[in-house]
């Protein structure tokens, strides 16, 4: 499947784009993917999969929090095409603030055995150094013994040196840039907002407290 390649050069916000909690002004750099094209996306990945799965009952196991947003609007068109599903959820982080911290910690009260001989797809919400899921499959696969396992996420950056993971079914392809919102967080703020955008430094240097 092709992935959507939203280019390195900004595009033009129009006022009527910019929604999003009052404090947060100037923490964006640009405008990267509305939610509406986030939506139109996971349609069409849901059809993808409903093709791959058809008559299987996959786990989508979402990998919190991130996936959470993509996760929902997943869900929702494949029941619009009477896709089975079972759900899970896990919780993992590999980041502190914008650096990826090279080790993943896994959280959560996912039981492996509940995977045990079933089609896994893991649902992410970003691929970008790869280094969570090549932490979390091969994990995943010991512990669980899956009969299948494939990725799907939200976003994929295009860095230099590729990613040690690859992902099945993929969103959009995204410039080398920290993400916020659609549930993707610094430092837990700004997954509250309706869209993608990235971060400015006002946003980086933003202190709640
Ligand atoms: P990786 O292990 O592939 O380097 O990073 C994957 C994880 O790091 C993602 O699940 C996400 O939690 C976090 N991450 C990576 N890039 C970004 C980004 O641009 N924005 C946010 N909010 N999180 C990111």
């Amino acid at each position: 499947m092709k992935h959507i390649i939203i280019p390195d050069a900004p595009r033009e916000i129009e006022s009527a784009d910019r929604i999003y909690p009052p404090e947060y002004e100037g923490h964006f750099s640009r405008l990267l993917i509305k939610r509406e094209e986030i939506i139109e996306r996971a349609t069409d990945l849901a059809k993808a999969i409903h093709n791959d799965y058809k008559g299987k009952r996959p786990v989508l196991l979402c990998v919190l929090k991130g996936a959470a947003s993509f996760y929902l609007h997943l869900l929702e068109a494949l029941q619009d095409l009477r896709q089975g599903f079972y759900t899970e959820f896990l919780r993992l982080s590999s980041y502190e603030g914008a650096q990826t911290s090279g080790t993943v910690k896994a959280r959560g009260g996912l039981h492996y055995q509940d995977l045990t001989g079933k089609d896994v797809l893991i649902v992410e919400d970003i691929i970008d150094t790869g280094t969570t899921l090549s932490h979390l499959l091969p994990v995943l696969k010991r512990e669980a013994n899956p009969k299948s396992v494939e990725v799907c996420t939200l976003l994929t950056k295009r860095l230099q040196t590729p990613a040690k993971c690859e992902a099945k079914y993929v969103g959009f392809s995204i410039p080398n840039q920290f993400v916020i919102g659609y549930g993707l967080d610094y430092n837990e703020l700004y997954r509250d907002l309706k869209d993608i955008w990235v971060i400015s430094q006002k946003g980086i240097d933003f202190d709640p407290h």
